[in-house]
């Protein structure tokens, strides 16, 4: 396997910088607000589409806090969905597609989040990250790594691979990123690219991994 050089340090000192924030509701495995299951963490992923972490949570406690499975949700008239997922984004597209999931979830799988990223994409509106998300966070297997816009921009800035889209990187990346950083790449990454490796304006200056960063296509940053 290639490797990445200082790997082991480039993932303390991430840690070490990160823990002061939250994670984000889709990747947290349990918490007091709501009971995190293979399904809770599917319909927050699909609130969490174009929407703020903070947005997204809030709607996935007024949501899932009480109508927690696709049973309870399927009885739901849309309105209702919509009302209490009000201000995510697209939320009356959302409402619909948690109704027709929870229906398809209770008609083709006896109520069970599918435990396979093949089925989990054959769900309207399931992509690859949410399925590999509901694989790592909800059903907690191991072997996956959810890939968004923050997890595919940083490793191409870092100069460990070179890649076009979010499934060219999942790719590399299980090529040259040793098993046991897997479980924490998404997590970590997110939080990173939303505190400090910034899109456009990264904040290199107080970067915890500034020396191990080649900086590629980086034109400003702060
Ligand atoms: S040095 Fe800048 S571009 Fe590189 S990882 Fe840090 S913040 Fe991102």
């Amino acid at each position: 396997m290639q490797s990445i050089e200082h790997i082991d340090e480039i993932f303390r000192l991430l840690k070490k910088e990160l823990e002061q924030y939250r994670l984000p509701i889709v990747s947290r495995v349990e918490g007091k607000e709501i009971i995190h299951t293979p399904f809770t963490t599917l319909m927050s992923c699909i609130l969490s589409l174009r929407t703020k972490d903070e947005v997204t949570e809030l709607a996935s406690i007024r949501l899932l806090k009480k109508y927690n499975t696709p049973e309870k949700l399927i009885q739901l008239p849309e309105e209702k969905i919509q009302s209490l997922i009000y201000p995510v984004g697209f939320y009356r597209t959302k409402a619909k597609r948690i109704k027709e999931i929870s229906k398809t979830i209770l008609d083709n799988y006896s109520g069970e989040v599918p435990k396979n990223t093949d089925e989990l994409l054959k769900l309207k509106g399931v992509g690859r990250t949410t399925a590999n998300i509901v694989m790592e966070y909800g059903h907690k297997e191991q072997g996956f790594i959810p890939i968004d816009v923050h997890c595919h921009r940083i490793p191409n800035r870092l100069g460990w691979i070179k890649t076009e889209n979010p499934e060219q990187t999942e790719n590399a990346l299980k090529k040259i990123l040793p098993e046991k950083y897997w479980g924490d790449f998404n997590h970590l990454f997110v939080l990173f690219g939303k505190t400090i490796c910034a899109p456009v304006s990264p904040f290199c200056s107080r970067c915890p991994i500034q020396q191990y960063c080649k900086q590629i296509a980086v034109t400003k940053n702060r």
